[in-house]
């Protein structure tokens, strides 16, 4: 399955990070370019993160 940037919908590339969700302990994946300007994420369970 591939995993796509949580917070813009972007493939990721090799800086980007995933993480698991604190909440479901679903991956959540963030592109560099998201990760860099702190764009918020929400994952489908409705957690949001910085
Ligand atoms: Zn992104
Ligand atoms: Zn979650």
């Amino acid at each position: 399955m591939k995993i796509k940037c949580a917070s813009c919908g972007a493939d990721l590339d090799d800086k980007s990070v995933i993480f698991e969700c604190p909440k479901c302990n679903k991956k959540i994946a963030r592109c560099n370019k998201c990760r860099k300007l702190n764009i918020k994420y929400t994952c489908a369970c409705g957690f949001e993160g910085p």
